[in-house]
C-alpha cells in the first residue's frame, strides 16, 4: 500500500496536486476538509458541528476528526493506498493515524510538504474564494487565522515525519505541471 500525507498550509495546492497523484498511482484521495464540507452541505450532525470551527478558521476537535477519518478509510478496503490531504493536522492526529494504520499492517510511506510563502497563499486563497464560493476563503481575516493555526498547531507535524525520515519538502510555487513532476520525482526517490 502506498499511503502518502500531502502536507502544506491552506492554499499550498494540496487538492490540485492530489488529483494528479491519484491519476498516476491509483490512490484514494481522502481530504478531511472535503468530507467536512460534504457533511455541511448535507446538513448532517457532523457538518453542523464542523461548521462552527471551520467558519472561524479553527481546527475541528481531534476526537471528531480522527473518528471521521477512520470511518472514511474503512469505507475503502479496495484502495491501493491513500493520499491524506489535510490530515494529520496535529501530533495527536499523527499518532492516531500511525496506530490505526499499523493495526491494518500498513503505514504512511512519506509526507510530501508543499512549500509556499504566506503572501502567495493569501493571494491564492482570496482568488479561490471568489471562484469557488468557499466561505472560509472569502474573508481575509479567516484566511490569516487559518495560516496562523497552521503555523502554531500543524507545522509541527512535519517534525513528526522528519524524525522518522519520511519528510520530503517540495517547492510548491511555479508551473502546476512542474510542481506535479517534483512530487512524482519525490515519490520515485523513496
Ligand atoms: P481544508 O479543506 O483542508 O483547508 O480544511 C478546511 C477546514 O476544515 C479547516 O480550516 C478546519 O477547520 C477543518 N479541517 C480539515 N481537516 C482537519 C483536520 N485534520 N483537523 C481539524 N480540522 C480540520
Amino acid at each position: 500500500m502506498l499511503n502518502i500525507v500531502l502536507f502544506g498550509p491552506p492554499g499550498a495546492g494540496k487538492g490540485t496536486q492530489a488529483a494528479k497523484l491519484v491519476e498516476k498511482y491509483n490512490l484514494y484521495h481522502l481530504s478531511t476538509g472535503d468530507v467536512f464540507r460534504y457533511n455541511i452541505s448535507n446538513g448532517t450532525e457532523l457538518g453542523v458541528l464542523a461548521k462552527n470551527y471551520m467558519d472561524k478558521g479553527q481546527l475541528v476537535p481531534d476526537k471528531v476528526t480522527i473518528k471521521m477519518l477512520e470511518s472514511e478509510v474503512e469505507k475503502h478496503p479496495e484502495a491501493n493506498g491513500f493520499i491524506f490531504d489535510g490530515f494529520p493536522r496535529t501530533d495527536v492526529q499523527a499518532d492516531a493515524l500511525e496506530a490505526f494504520l499499523s493495526k491494518r499492517n500498513t503505514e504512511v510511506k512519506v509526507m510530501l510538504a508543499l512549500d509556499v510563502d504566506e503572501d502567495e497563499l493569501v493571494k491564492r486563497l482570496l482568488l479561490r474564494g471568489k471562484e469557488s464560493g468557499r466561505a472560509d476563503d472569502a474573508n481575509e481575516e479567516v484566511i490569516r487565522k487559518r495560516i496562523q493555526v497552521y503555523n502554531r498547531q500543524t507545522a509541527v507535524v512535519a517534525d513528526y515525519y522528519s524524525a522518522k525520515n519520511k519528510y520530503i519538502k517540495v517547492d510548491g510555487v511555479g508551473d502546476l505541471k512542474e510542481i506535479t513532476n517534483r512530487l512524482f520525482n519525490a515519490i520515485e526517490s523513496i
